[in-house]
């Protein structure tokens, strides 16, 4: 522990790291929610010459070799490929990421009154301690849908707008604080102003009255998706400014490098993947998720397209790929030492960790790479001096986690979990090493070089 990557990136070498995070750090900023980080992707894929496949198909143009296409599943989750010099069916070289983070949703009928506020019910999405979103600045990033069809992005909290949040008790009244706090109990003030000439309901009709003025009615928020995100923006942290504080690097940290470096990508041997995915944090599930055909679907699509589909050559191609599963992992976190084993842990600016398996209690629920493939990998980050660390998440049954890992291993294909260690993880602010997000970018490029 004497030393890290800081060493390496030191003096001058420090520049590259610090215009990378900076970029980083806007896009963290920004994309609090699925749809965020999709438009943003694509935004970034039109202006890097990767064209629609939707458009593709419309047109039945062919894609050809060098090609780069992408696929938009729900406005969720996305497909970015760039057609290798060799047959598809010889595998792909995949970096998928999520771009669902823990939070809050609005509920479907979210709007009360009590006590002389209007107030907004909430679901938690995925994996919360409750009470770190309690007394706490937060943002409204959502998207409502009203009956014409007609949808509506919008952003409330952010720069100088009000915020809302959770209340907490005072410890004046409250001498426990370790106290749990219930899903039921998070509820958000709104307002506090009565709308006089109301008949009743006078609170929620003044914030009524000012959605009104936006085109909103209180129904529309039935066809919405409004996620309550941390106000304000990604920055430094550390006297030092090597690290980033901001909301949802789990997992739009290993999203933004993955992406980045496939768009440096030009040319590829085999054909390159970028998979962005929504609803890890709820178990991979639904149109979006992971576990959804889509990106089987959107497969058969390119390779219809380059004139290189058969049911067969689409399982060969499914079947032959190699995978890196870009998730975050625990950092060892010095203030509670307990639940890491200081040797087979991650630590900050040692690099982009590879976890050969996850799960938990033996292994229990684990993709577990194999030995094969883990030595291609030492073997192209050595040569182009990546720095990396061989990990796991936590103590022998002290817990673990999940990835996209395993759904992808299904198809039989080479996976590895390989990401960004994290301290505060699922926390309404998480924390980067930015030597650890460069150097989790590096790794994804050269992988996307691998040969065989
Ligand atoms: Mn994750
Ligand atoms: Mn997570």
């Amino acid at each position: 522990m004497e030393t890290n990557l800081w060493e390496k990136y030191s003096g001058d070498k420090r520049k590259p790291v610090e215009d990378f995070c900076a970029n980083y750090k806007e896009f963290l900023s920004n994309c609090k929610t699925e749809r965020e980080c999709i438009r943003f992707a694509v935004q970034k894929a039109d202006a890097n010459g990767f064209v629609s496949l939707s458009k593709l198909m419309e047109t039945n143009t062919p894609l050809k070799a060098g090609d780069k296409v992408y696929g938009i599943n729900m406005d969720k989750s996305m497909v970015l490929m760039i057609i290798g010099k060799e047959p598809i069916e010889n595998g792909i070289n995949i970096v998928g990421a999520h771009i669902d983070s823990p939070r809050l949703d609005l509920k479907a009928n979210p709007f009360y009154e009590s006590q002389g506020f209007c107030m907004l019910d909430t679901h938690y999405y995925g994996g919360i301690k409750k009470y770190q979103w309690t007394a706490q600045p937060l943002a409204l990033h959502g998207t409502i849908v009203r009956k014409d069809g007609s949808k509506e992005n919008f952003v409330y909290g952010e720069g100088d707008e009000p915020v809302v949040g959770f209340t907490d008790l005072l410890p004046h009244l409250e001498r426990d604080d370790k106290k749990d706090i219930k899903g039921e109990d998070l509820n958000l003030i709104a307002g506090n102003i009565a709308q006089t000439d109301a008949k009743k309901d006078k609170f929620k009709a003044f914030i009524l009255e000012i959605l009104k003025a936006k085109n909103i009615t209180e129904d529309d928020f039935f066809s919405a998706e409004i996620e309550v995100v941390p106000a304000g923006k990604a920055r430094d942290f550390g006297l030092d400014a090597s690290m980033i504080m901001g909301y949802g690097h789990d997992d739009r940290v290993c999203a933004y490098t993955g992406l980045e470096a496939l768009l440096q990508t030009e040319n590829p041997q085999k054909s390159a993947m970028c998979i962005l995915v929504d609803k890890e944090e709820i178990g991979s599930v639904g149109a979006t998720g992971m576990h959804s055909k889509y990106f089987e679907n959107c497969l058969a699509e390119i390779m219809n397209l380059a004139g290189q589909y058969s049911e067969l050559a689409l399982r060969r191609a499914l079947n032959r790929s190699k995978m890196l599963s870009s998730d975050v992992t625990a950092a060892f976190d010095p203030n509670f030492p307990a639940p890491f084993n200081a040797t087979t842990d991650a630590h900050f600016a040692k690099g982009i960790s590879f976890n050969k398996f996850t799960g938990s209690h033996g292994k229990s629920g684990a993709n577990d790479a194999n030995p094969e493939f883990i030595a291609q990998l030492r073997n192209i980050m050595d040569n182009a001096d990546v720095a990396f660390q061989a990990t796991e998440m936590g103590r022998v049954d002290q817990g673990g986690g999940g990835t996209i890992a395993y759904i992808m291993a299904k198809y039989g294909m080479d996976v590895i979990d390989a990401g960004v260690p994290v301290l505060n993880m699922h926390a309404p602010w998480e924390i980067v090493s930015k030597v650890d997000v460069y150097e989790a970018f590096r790794a994804y490029k050269e992988f996307f070089l691998l040969k065989n």
